[in-house]
């Protein structure tokens, strides 16, 4: 499938539900079988070179979108067109082949790194999965990487165990095996998450110039809003497995038109204790994405709530061009 020359992924209505386990007791009693709708008919499109910052809260859908954008989770139903391959039709060895082409950064690197394999070895593994490069081409390819990440002397790292490192070395361990077969996507799930606020800003420096370096193309997840600003051409606010606003992010961060994204928005702390802002609220939890509103979804929280809201769901409309799914823009 051709897509226009500037577009490296596209995504079309994706769904991702999973069915919730109950216990036969629940089952008679209770009736039919519960869905999460993670991921509820999401579309975008990102172009080759860019940064898309998912932001939104906790339970929103951005992590599963994440894995179900390079089919670590499988979709539901949707296309995902990535550099002109629907990757929703590959199977077998074709999709293996072209999984060496994307790659994700997890948030927790302690977590994604085998502690009983050394380092070497970790960052190794995705060259021997695709048959790339021999044992010692393999080895010096690693070596110059670390050397890159300020991992030196890089055979000492070579052969360290996780443990040994700190939370930075380690999520430059995660970022040199996510670009060790040379890809052109990388999802990031929260990639600076777990490291401490010194570090976070020297691994944002690291992406940004390793993207430069690798031609890289990145849908980049966070609740930082401080790091989307960073990092993000455009950002995509999502809530209740729904993208409600996108748009560039100066746009996103001068002036928020969806609701919910300007409560996003009042919430960041300001560095001038002389300048206050308006804090916005939304009313209590994010609702079970076993049980999605009626009409708009944030309706329930919504400080702006009308009659109309309740019943329709608003659609992701062009204004000025961004796109907002609010009755009331
Ligand atoms: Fe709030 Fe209504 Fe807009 Fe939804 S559609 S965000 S409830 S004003």
């Amino acid at each position: 499938m051709r897509m226009n020359e500037e577009t490296f992924l596209k995504v079309e209505h994706l769904r991702k539900e999973f069915d919730l386990k109950v216990s036969w007791i629940k089952a008679i009693f209770k009736g039919k079988k519960k869905t999460v709708k993670a991921v509820d008919d999401v579309s975008f499109e990102i172009k080759r070179g860019e940064t898309l910052g998912i932001v939104g809260e906790s339970g929103s859908g951005k992590t599963t979108l994440g894995r179900t954008v390079i089919r670590l989770i499988e979709p539901t139903s949707g296309k995902i067109i990535m550099d002109n391959t629907d990757l929703t039709k590959l199977k077998g060895d074709v999709l293996r082949k072209a999984r060496r082409d994307f790659s994700i950064i997890f948030q927790d690197p302690m977590a994604s790194l085998n502690p009983y394999m050394r380092i070497g070895k970790i960052v190794s593994h995705p060259l021997e999965i695709h048959n790339i490069g021999t044992k010692q081409e393999r080895k010096e390819k690693i070596l110059s990487l670390f050397e890159k990440f300020n991992l030196t002397p890089p055979e000492e790292f070579y052969n360290r165990f996780p443990k040994y490192l700190s939370g930075g070395q380690r999520q430059r361990v995660v970022i040199a095996r996510a670009l060790i077969t040379n890809p052109k996507f990388i999802v990031a799930d929260e990639p600076t998450a777990m490291l401490d606020v010194s570090v976070r800003s020297q691994i944002l420096k690291l992406m940004i110039q390793v993207k430069e370096e690798f031609k890289l193309t990145y849908l980049f997840i966070t609740h930082d809003l401080a790091g989307a600003k960073y990092i993000c051409d455009r950002i995509g606010v999502m809530y209740l497995g729904r993208i409600i606003e996108i748009a560039k992010k100066e746009d996103i961060f001068k002036e928020p038109l969806h609701p919910y994204t300007k409560i996003l928005m009042s919430a960041i702390p300001i560095p001038d204790p002389n300048t206050k802002r308006e804090k916005l609220m939304p009313k209590g939890e994010i609702p079970s994405a076993t049980n999605i509103p009626k009409g708009c979804r944030f309706h329930t929280r919504c400080p702006f709530a009308k009659d109309i809201c309740k019943e329709q769901e608003p659609e992701l409309r062009d204004i000025g061009g961004r796109l907002v799914a609010c009755h009331l823009v």
